[in-house]
């Protein structure tokens, strides 16, 4: 089976820094189910076209059971070795692993950045024909181009196969193209998978986020890529309804510090810091799960303090994660204090198990990254799934915005921020949560109070 990638992207041979994989060289891997080869068919500086050659062993599939396991004969005579199915997705993972990650080390902004790219697959198993191949990629905005193959070529009266090639083409990124491919290439091609276990769930809502929630088959794709385990598809619908399509990365580092600069006169940081810790002190909370934690500023003080006995962070940025894990010293941590934090990545748009089972939850100036239709998703995850005793939330009273004079009129603090709130305004959402979920709520001002403004931020302290 064979993929190959192509761009037209000038200097185009930069396709081999996005994939770390040098142009002028023929690799060869083991895979646990056969080789993959990469190489270069085409490497100029106007068009450069990679190509992943898989030779699949069917005799090693058999032994390693992946096989189909059904006649004798079939086991070892079927298509599986020339048709892209699961075993494809599996080598785009390994060997362009950072790449299906949209990291490059070399070209950091060009895998960021939308370039024309064609990717073609010779050739799938796709008993939907035409129709569905279109009905999958269409809505993800690519062209298409289609190559159907006759059942026999002696015998053209017999019809078509259910085989095809195609290319998909558009200007994204080579993250994109190779998510969708990922994701669906196992999902055109209804034979057997090499994998499907609970842990797919997760991985299908990570390489499905930004475009799976809101692709309209994504019941049939969910369905057709879990291999229609009726409990693993419910459990992976249920979570994509209440679906961010968040930009794992979009935290931009810049902007945040530019709200800091525009607060750090009232070093409002602090002062969040502290009320929140005053508050936690005061519910008695022990372990605490600080949602959307960024770079553990208030992580940092919850572990010096041995009234918690265990502090999780989650963000859905990564980069936030790695910066957060390197101030807190987490290497250098003893095995004692590891064992109280944990940093995991994750939405708060999702619904995830792992945020369960605290005595409280904190969430310190995120409400206002989130897009406002994702609200309602955040407001189930947090009080009607995770459901702590105690929710401390934060965010920035929009009214007290005039009072900062390096801010122009009428701007938000942070070029992140999707809203910001009168006091009126959040305390009617907390007030509506409340009701919905049976908590009740108190609200404190954090900074000096102005007799008109009110406080630069605003705290609901959730209580069950
Ligand atoms: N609580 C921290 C960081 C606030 S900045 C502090 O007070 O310093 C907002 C953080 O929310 C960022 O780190 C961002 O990555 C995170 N975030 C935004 N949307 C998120 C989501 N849907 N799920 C989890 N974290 C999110």
């Amino acid at each position: 089976m064979l993929l190959t990638l192509a761009t037209t992207h000038q200097p185009a041979t930069d396709l081999g820094f996005l994939l770390y994989k040098n142009p002028s060289a023929v690799q060869s891997f083991d895979l646990p189910f056969g080789k993959a080869h990469v190489f270069y068919p085409e490497a100029s500086q106007e068009s450069c076209r990679v190509a992943l050659l898989l030779d699949v062993d069917p005799v090693r599939l058999v032994r390693g059971g992946a096989g189909k396991g059904e006649g004798a004969l079939e086991q070892y005579v079927n298509d599986r070795p020339y048709v892209a199915s699961s075993f494809m997705s599996v080598a785009i993972a390994q060997i362009f692993g950072s790449a299906l990650s949209g990291k490059s080390r070399e070209r950091p902004e060009l895998a960021i950045t939308a370039i024309p790219l064609e990717l073609t697959i010779y050739c799938v198993d796709c008993a939907g024909g035409e129709g569905m191949l279109r009905r999958v990629f269409e809505p993800l905005g690519y062209e298409l181009e289609i190559r159907k193959y006759p059942l026999d070529e002696a015998f053209p009266e017999w019809g078509d196969s259910r085989y095809h090639s195609f290319t998909i083409r558009a200007v994204t990124t080579v993250h994109d193209i190779l998510t969708h491919a990922y994701v669906l290439i196992p999902v055109l091609d209804n034979e057997k998978h090499y994998w499907v276990g609970e842990d797919e769930v997760n991985k299908l809502l990570r390489h499905g986020e930004g475009w799976l929630a809101s692709h309209p088959d994504r019941s049939f794709i969910v369905e057709r890529y879990l291999q229609r385990k009726r409990k693993l598809t419910r459990l992976a619908l249920e979570r994509l309804t209440i679906e961010d399509d968040a930009d794992p990365d979009a935290t931009d580092e810049a902007h945040a510090q530019e709200e800091e600069a525009v607060e750090r006169p009232l070093s409002l940081n602090e002062r969040r810091i502290g009320s929140v810790m005053s508050v936690l002190k005061r519910q008695s909370a022990r372990r605490v799960i600080d949602l959307g934690c960024g770079e553990a500023r208030l992580i940092e003080r919850l572990l010096a303090d041995q009234d918690f006995s265990e502090v999780v962070g989650v963000d859905v940025s990564y980069r936030a994660l790695e910066v957060a894990s390197s101030r807190l010293r987490y290497e250098q941590m003893s095995d004692r204090q590891r064992q109280r934090i944990k940093l995991i990545q994750g939405s708060l748009t999702y619904r995830d198990k792992r945020m369960s089972g605290y005595d409280a939850a904190t969430c310190i100036e995120v409400i206002e990254h989130l897009d406002p239709p994702r609200l309602s998703a955040f407001e189930r995850v947090i009080f009607e799934f995770a459901r702590p005793k105690t929710v401390v939330l934060t965010t920035p009273n929009v009214e007290f915005n005039v009072k900062f004079e390096s801010l122009p009129a009428g701007r938000l603090r942070h070029r992140d921020h999707r809203f910001e709130w009168t006091r009126a305004e959040f305390q009617g959402w907390a007030r509506e949560v409340c009701a919905r979920h049976g908590y009740s709520v108190e609200f404190l001002p954090i900074g000096d109070e102005d007799a008109e403004c009110g406080a630069p931020t605003q705290m609901g302290v959730f209580t069950l």
